[in-house]
């Protein structure tokens, strides 16, 4: 069997790993990745010391089911990276690439070691067609490749020009790599991050490790930071588990968001804690004041209590199987919220709020809510919001809808669509339409309406790995 993986980023690493511990047949694995940071993807490849990852390493395992694998790799390397709130060792995204880097190639070593031939081709595929029962895909060079399975690992959009700044001088379209696109500001200059997510934290922590002196504006509509990480305590759901959400439909004839409601409710009941409270709280997270918000979740860091960390755990775990069965009605009423969920589900990591706390204490950083507009004139941009402001350079951190197509993918996706192996799906991304076609990541158009981490983007890659070896089993 020919498999060809398309993008090389954490989706692709997770396939191949479990390829290799799964994969009893034998053929070829073809990987194409066009960029340097073969199985680093977007995040992952060198940068700043201070673009940190945003999870502790139990939930940053990218071998699905083993949630040790990349705490054993890390091991004592974590030492020099401990956050001292979170307890845990928060490593640069560059240390976690080599963990990426660790693991393709391992996999790649045992495949190859059991008579698979995996490869490595560093070019953007653009296209794939039916031919002869195989498929036949395109690279950007004008080769053709046939593959009998085909996993697309392209991974997600980049951040969307909201105010049509391209071109702009002074104006940063997309941020990563900080190590480049931060070279150029003068300590001392005016900057408006565009965004108050976990893209815009990492833009204000790398000003200031940096030395930057200079105001800094965090602008959104919403103003709203991510939540703050609070110290893992272990505990294992009863009430908000897969099996509980299975059993909805016949005890309440459908899943809605009222029953897993009902579940929470239950879980914080035995632990003696109120659902009430904690929905109040994030329904607060749009009104309040964010710099104090950002005060008391640091002060709540150690605090006892698994209502939040319930919360944030489970919408990574049962969240993706219960959002395929949940009530349209609720799809959208959860759509709604998307900026208080993410903010929930994907909290910032301590030291950063740390130090976020300190430049707004400073004066140096502030938060500008209800911005309707950025526009560049003679001497600077100027911000259209509550309270006009003004900046030299304009860093955009916008964090891409879930679901976006990637520009390097924009025509494969096209090709696709056109050939009739993969449909649109009407709330973004694709499906696949025919069984040979495998989507993981956050291109993935049934998926959550949260952009994934990486244990969603591992289960994914685990399952697609299981189904390209169904065939032959
Ligand atoms: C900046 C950033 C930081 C993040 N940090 C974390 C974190 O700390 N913890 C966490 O859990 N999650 C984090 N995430 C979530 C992230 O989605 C996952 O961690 C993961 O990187 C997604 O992997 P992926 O392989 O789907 O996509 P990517 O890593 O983006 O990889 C996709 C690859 O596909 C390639 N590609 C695209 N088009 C083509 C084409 N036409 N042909 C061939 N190749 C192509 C690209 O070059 C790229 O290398 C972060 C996301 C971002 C954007």
């Amino acid at each position: 069997m020919d498999i060809a993986i398309i993008g090389g980023g954490a989706a692709a690493v997770g396939l191949l790993d479990t390829l290799a511990t799964t994969g009893r047949a034998h053929g070829s694995v073809t990987v194409f990745e066009p960029s340097p940071g073969l199985w680093r993807g977007r995040p992952y490849g060198p940068d700043l010391d201070s673009v940190l990852v945003n999870a502790p390493p139990a939930i940053m395992s990218i071998r699905h089911g083993d949630a040790g694998h990349y705490a054993a790799w890390l091991g004592a390397r974590g030492d020099a990276h401990l956050d001292e709130r979170l307890g845990q060792p928060l490593v640069p995204r560059a240390v976690y690439g080599e963990y990426l880097e660790h693991t393709a190639e391992k996999a790649a070593a045992e495949l190859r070691e059991r008579g698979w031939r995996v490869e490595v081709v560093a070019a953007p595929v653009v296209g794939v067609a039916r031919s002869g029962g195989r498929l036949v895909l395109r690279t950007g060079g004008g080769d053709e490749h046939a593959a009998d399975q085909v996993a697309l690992c392209v991974g997600g959009g980049h951040p969307h020009d909201h105010y049509g700044l391209e071109g702009a001088p002074g104006f940063v379209g997309d941020p990563y790599p900080l190590a480049r696109t931060l070279e150029g500001v003068p300590p001392e200059s005016d900057v408006v991050v565009i965004g108050t997510g976990l893209t815009a934290v990492d833009v204000v922590v790398s000003l200031a490790a940096r030395g930057h002196t200079g105001r800094i504006g965090m602008v959104s509509r919403t103003g709203m930071l991510p939540h703050v990480w609070q110290r893992p305590e272990f505990h294992q759901p009863r009430h908000v588990t897969a099996e509980r959400v299975r059993a909805l439909p016949d005890l309440q004839g459908e899943v809605t968001l009222a029953g897993l409601a009902g579940l929470l409710r239950a879980e914080l009941a035995d632990a003696g804690e109120d659902l009430d409270a904690l929905l109040a709280d994030l329904r607060a997270a749009r009104t309040e004041d964010p710099v104090r918000r950002l005060r008391r979740q640091i002060a709540e860091i150690d605090a006892p209590g698994i209502g939040r960390r319930v919360l944030q755990q489970t919408s990574h775990t049962v969240g993706p199987f219960a959002w395929r069965l949940l009530a349209d009605r609720d799809r959208d009423r959860l759509r709604a919220e998307f900026r208080t969920a993410t903010s929930l589900a994907s909290p910032m990591v301590p030291v950063n709020a740390v130090r976020l706390l300190e430049l707004f204490d400073s004066g140096r950083l502030r938060v500008v809510r209800g911005v309707t507009g950025i526009e560049r004139g003679a001497g600077g941009f100027r911000v259209d919001a509550d309270g006009a402001q003004t900046a030299d350079l304009v860093i955009n951190a916008v964090n891409p809808p879930p679901h976006a197509v990637p520009r390097a993918a924009a025509s494969l996706v096209a090709s696709l669509a056109a050939e009739g192996l993969a449909a649109f799906h009407p709330a973004g991304g694709v499906v696949p339409a025919d069984p040979r076609l495998h989507v993981v990541g956050d291109l993935a158009g049934d998926g959550p309406f949260i952009t994934s981490g990486i244990p969603g983007v591992a289960a994914q890659g685990a399952m697609a790995s299981r189904a390209i070896l169904a065939p032959v089993r």
